[in-house]
């Protein structure tokens, strides 16, 4: 079954095959480190590990670059305003080094809990100086750069397709039209390749380049590291929806101009989560982050649960109302789980049929651009199919959970105290006897001993209250 993948490059759905053998070559634009990343921001990483795991499940090896950004990325997109992690250090009165450090420390732990994947490989910005210095270079040589006396600036007007990513959701800027613009920028589109440390100003974070001390523009350095590690053009790159209209459009503008050739075949974005008050950005006050939802004793996996709910290019709307919702679901999946792994039933060969159908069906929902909630709804159908033993139910959830990352395969199996196995089989007899009112009263001590007990087709089954 073929994969089919969103393009935002060519506007539709595409098959996709790597470009080289059966490893697929993908690069995540990763968080700035200079603040907590937020459950928006979680969301898109979400996205990207569901996109590995789909194309792991498909029978394809990944190599996943991710960048930490850790310097140059500015709290204005048009080049102006300050570097982010400059100023973190200056909010926390730390070194900048210090809090690139302690941001990435908390974004790896943020993944972790969220059953992310870790990339193959992490690049921080601040290590590839060297070689975002010589694709400057390359552009200079090629007549795209100029220099001004903020700094280096690739000219957008020298390259024909300019924006071709954008499409219609182009930015349309207009020289000093509300936004403040650097002096002596020849295009408004236009963007830094190199900024030069301020006069009488000390960066803590600064480099000696042919042009001068400064840093590195925020687009140069994913391609810079892309090129480096994944060759050109690789096949996959991700990133939020925010990237599409800048910082995405410049990464191909920079790998066309210096090399002739497209950056990445396939560029894929993952839609906002959206707060009910709007929009949630880390420079806002509005932020949630993850931290945040434990302290609540909410499990991160609920979370990464909500994320399945909705497909990926949709908004997703958060309220605390809705994770308790999907925490609810979560629970109410590990307790079916539970209950499976504590059945001693052996398969019926003649359900072997469906079972393949069923991993078709699934295979079908994911490969067609990841859609998790059609691949989610069929989780439960699968629950409570009853042509399928609990031991097939077993194999398909767990092989599901590959690509779902809801740890199903940790969950533990239900076990009952014997002495309350003793009063389920009494119960039993009771009922087979239709002593309906015996039955009764030993169902509701069951419970004021903390059980609950559920007459099911497959016989009672029983959870801890
Ligand atoms: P940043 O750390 O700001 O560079 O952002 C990290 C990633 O989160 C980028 O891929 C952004 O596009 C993405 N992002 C930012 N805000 C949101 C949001 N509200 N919902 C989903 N993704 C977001
Ligand atoms: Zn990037």
């Amino acid at each position: 079954m073929a994969l089919k993948l969103y393009n935002t490059l060519s506007r539709k759905k595409e098959v996709f095959r790597p470009l080289k053998g059966k490893k697929v070559r993908l690069y995540t634009c990763g968080p700035t480190v200079y603040w907590y990343a937020h459950i928006g921001n979680l969301r898109t990483y979400v996205f990207d590990d569901l996109l590995r795991r789909v194309l792991e499940y498909n029978g394809f090896g990944v190599k996943h670059v991710m960048n930490i950004t850790d310097v140059g990325h500015l709290t204005s997109d048009e080049d102006t305003g300050e570097d982010k992690i400059e100023l973190g250090a200056k909010r926390e009165k730390k070194t900048a080094w210090q809090v690139a450090q302690f941001y990435t420390n908390a974004f790896k732990k943020d993944i972790k809990r969220l059953n992310i994947k870790s990339p193959t490989l992490w690049t921080r910005a601040t290590d590839y100086i060297k070689e975002q210095i010589d694709l400057i270079k390359v552009l200079e040589k090629k007549g795209f750069t100029y220099k001004i006396a903020d700094g280096v600036y690739f000219d957008t007007s020298k390259l024909k397709n300019y924006g071709v990513l954008a499409g219609s959701q182009k930015r349309k800027l207009k020289p000093g039209a509300r936004v403040e613009v650097v002096a002596g920028k020849k295009n408004p589109e236009d963007f830094a390749l190199w900024k030069l440390s301020p006069l009488l100003v000390t960066r803590q974070m600064e480099w000696l380049s042919p042009w001068g001390k400064g840093f590195p523009g925020w687009h140069t350095e994913c391609v810079a590291m892309a090129v480096k590690h994944l060759g050109l053009p690789f096949d996959i790159h991700t990133g939020g929806i925010d990237h599409i209209s800048i910082h995405h459009t410049n990464e191909i503008a920079q790998s066309e101009a210096a090399f002739g050739k497209h950056l990445a075949r396939f560029w894929l974005h993952g839609d906002f989560l959206t707060l009910q008050e709007g929009k949630m950005a880390k420079s806002e006050s509005n932020i949630i982050t993850l931290k945040n939802l434990v302290e609540k004793d909410f499990n991160p996996l609920a979370l990464r649960y909500l994320f399945l709910t909705s497909h990926y290019r949709s908004k997703l709307s958060f309220s605390w109302r809705t994770l308790k919702g999907t925490q609810n679901a979560l629970a109410k999946l590990y307790q079916r789980i539970g209950e499976i792994k504590s059945l001693k039933t052996s398969p019926k060969t003649s359900q072997v049929l469906n079972v393949k159908k069923v991993k078709e069906k699934f295979l079908q929902f994911i490969s067609d651009d990841l859609d998790m909630p059609k691949a989610l709804a069929l989780l439960w159908e699968v629950l409570k199919d009853k042509k399928l033993s609990p031991k097939e139910k077993k194999e398909l959830l767990f092989d599901f959970d590959r690509v779902f990352g809801l740890k199903l395969a940790k969950v533990k199996k239900l076990t009952v105290p014997q002495e309350i196995k003793k009063l389920l089989d009494l119960r039993e007899k009771y009922r087979a006897e239709k002593n309906w009112k015996l039955a009764d009263q030993l169902r509701q001590k069951v419970q004021k001993m903390g059980y609950g007990i559920r007459d099911t087709q497959e016989g009672p089954k029983i959870k801890k209250l």
